[in-house]
């Protein structure tokens, strides 16, 4: 039986068969138009017999957009009435049993997946779309590429590059971990409730070498945290917390990593924010 996907009339009359009102607390804007997750999934590049992670499923349409490619979905849903109800859903839209697992959880707290993932693909909710992706960056190192449906200036500035206006920690933290692209927009008009924003679909794709150990990720991370804490001043005052405790100790640091002391950590690379974390070691 091939699978099918859930139009909007099956979607509303679901959410209603579960007292489910969407709720901006959890980002709860379905999608009820079958183009666009066909398209999220398409963008993606999903395959048959790839395992695929995606987070906050909801009612289950992008999972069945999923699923439809032959590929296996883990689901991490934190709404207990939407994950209780995902299988049974996806069995009456012809999905093989064993093709989909359902975890019952915050997407931030699980450090777990069953199936090694190496994709993920999530219509993420608003408020949680650049921890989530950092977490399961960090906690998943079998995720080797993904396609996220995120809030547009969330989206720009996860693609940003150094010395561009939306460029911030987010952008050095995300670039980190690999590439990233921006996609393509996405109407509004696809969602239930319409949202107040503007959605993107934002790509990555991991670096087959890791930048450093977890230590190094920390150390580094904290740097960044700094230089946009202060975004407006020079590194070796922003980062003299940091770096020593004084600003001559943060210049002689950023000195011996190749960075000027007056440099603002918006002109910085990832590279460059590793080396000053190496130095300062
Ligand atoms: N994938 C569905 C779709 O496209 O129609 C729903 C997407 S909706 C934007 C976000 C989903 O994430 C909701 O189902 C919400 O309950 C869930 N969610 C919110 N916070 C979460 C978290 N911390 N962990 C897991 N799921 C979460």
């Amino acid at each position: 039986m091939p699978v099918t996907l859930l139009g909007a009339s099956e979607i509303r009359a679901l959410a209603a068969e579960l007292d489910v009102t969407p709720t901006k607390k959890l980002g709860q804007n379905f999608v009820v138009d079958a183009n666009t997750v066909r398209r999220i999934v398409a963008v993606a590049g999903v395959r048959a017999g790839e395992r695929v992670v995606e987070v906050g499923p909801g009612l289950g349409s992008l999972t069945l957009a999923i699923l439809e490619t032959g590929a296996s979905v883990t689901a991490v849903e934190i709404d207990h009435r939407l994950a209780a109800r995902l299988s049974q859903t996806a069995a009456a839209h012809g999905v093989d049993a064993r093709s989909l697992d359902v975890v019952d959880a915050d997407a931030l707290r699980i450090t777990d997946l069953p199936g090694d993932p190496t994709v993920l693909v999530a219509n993420l909710p608003y408020n949680v779309s650049v921890p989530v992706l950092l977490h399961f960056l960090e906690h998943f190192p079998s995720l080797a590429r993904g396609v996220v449906m995120v809030q547009a200036e969330v989206g720009e500035r996860l693609a940003a590059p150094p010395g561009s206006k939306t460029y911030g920690a987010p952008s050095v933290k995300a670039a980190w971990y690999g590439r990233w692209r921006l996609a393509g927009m996405v109407s509004r008009q696809v969602f239930w409730p319409v949202p107040n924003v503007d959605s993107v679909l934002v790509g990555f794709e991991r670096d087959a070498q890791e930048r450093g150990t977890d230590e190094e990720r920390v150390r580094t991370f904290r740097i960044v945290d700094a230089a946009f804490q202060q975004r407006r001043k020079m590194l070796r005052q922003a980062l003299s917390g940091v770096l020593g405790g004084t600003s001559a100790e943060a210049s002689a640091v950023l000195e011996a990593a190749g960075v000027a002391p007056t440099a603002r950590g918006e002109e910085l690379s990832i590279d460059d924010f590793v080396r000053i974390a190496a130095s300062a070691a």
